[in-house]
């Protein structure tokens, strides 16, 4: 018998890292490899990309750890992925030295980038699933024996209006 259960682990991971470079983003000039991992569990981060400190030629992707968690949806996910690969395609963390936008965030210009790339409706998807469902599943999971940390509605917007960048 060879029947796995489906697990998030760093194979899984990579398969949405490759299957979301080839269908979205081979158009972008590669200039330093890539390779995708799941970072710290935060309650802010859903992700970064940054190039690694002793290999200049290695830009790096981290998820939030949480993100191994089957309640978070695999598109949310994937867009996350999307959103780092944004940077990378803008010039940011990516070896190059052609930036296409002063700033990571200038404007808008990932949410342009999701739509030039056909990916308006994952943009959407990922914001509604963030409001709807992120201060409740930090909550959850931070507020064992705690008073909960996001229990009033500034808490709660401030969190979203972090996490969106
Ligand atoms: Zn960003």
């Amino acid at each position: 018998m060879n029947q796995t259960v489906n697990q998030r682990d760093q194979e899984w991971l990579e398969d949405i890292f490759q299957s979301t470079w080839n269908e979205h983003f081979s158009d972008v000039k590669r200039v330093n490899h890539i390779r995708v991992e799941f970072g710290r569990r935060a309650k802010r981060r859903l992700g970064s990309i940054s190039v690694d400190r002793n290999n200049p030629g290695q830009s790096i992707v981290r998820v939030n750890g949480w993100f191994r968690d089957e309640e978070v949806p695999e598109f949310l996910i994937r867009s996350v992925i999307v959103h780092e690969l944004c940077h990378y395609a803008h010039g940011f963390n990516s070896g190059s030295k052609d930036r296409k936008h002063q700033y990571p965030h200038a404007g808008g210009v990932v949410r342009r980038e999701f739509a030039e790339r056909g990916l308006e409706n994952l943009y959407e998807q990922q914001q509604q699933w963030l409001h709807k469902n992120w201060p409740s599943f930090i909550s959850k999971r931070y507020t064992a024996h705690r008073k909960p940390v996001l229990s009033t509605r500034r808490k709660r917007s401030k969190l979203l209006r972090m996490l969106i960048s």
